[in-house]
């Protein structure tokens, strides 16, 4: 099954928008919630990125990194990076997977490798 992460469609301009907001960003008149649900893009270009090396001890790995991705429809997303050498402005194409895992919880995210 293909995972996605859904963001909120208003139903007046068709904006996309993630995270939820009560009033849509872009023609500002939405105040009565009217929004579609639907999956976020997950291709995109990757506008920055970091590597981390201090991470928590739940971790089981000694190092990621993390990436500010713009998407197709305009939003803009933290992910991991799944990239040996990332370059800034390079297309990218993201997977929902468990990002963290602690004793009884599974935390998911977008993974972002090149397109
Ligand atoms: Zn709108």
């Amino acid at each position: 099954m293909e995972l996605n992460i859904y963001a909120y469609k208003c139903k007046r301009c068709k904006h996309i928008q993630y995270p939820y907001r009560t009033i849509c960003r872009k023609c500002g008149d939405n105040d009565h919630n009217e929004f579609d649900i639907v999956p976020m893009s997950k291709k995109g270009k990757l506008l920055t990125f970091t590597h981390l090396f201090t991470l928590p001890a739940d971790y089981e790995t000694a190092s990621l990194m993390l990436g500010i991705v713009e998407l197709d429809d305009g939003n803009r997303i933290t992910g991991q990076l799944d990239i040996d050498n990332p370059k800034i402005g390079m297309k990218v194409k993201g997977d929902v997977q468990i990002v963290r895992q602690e004793l009884y919880e599974k935390r998911l995210g977008m993974v972002f490798s090149k397109m």
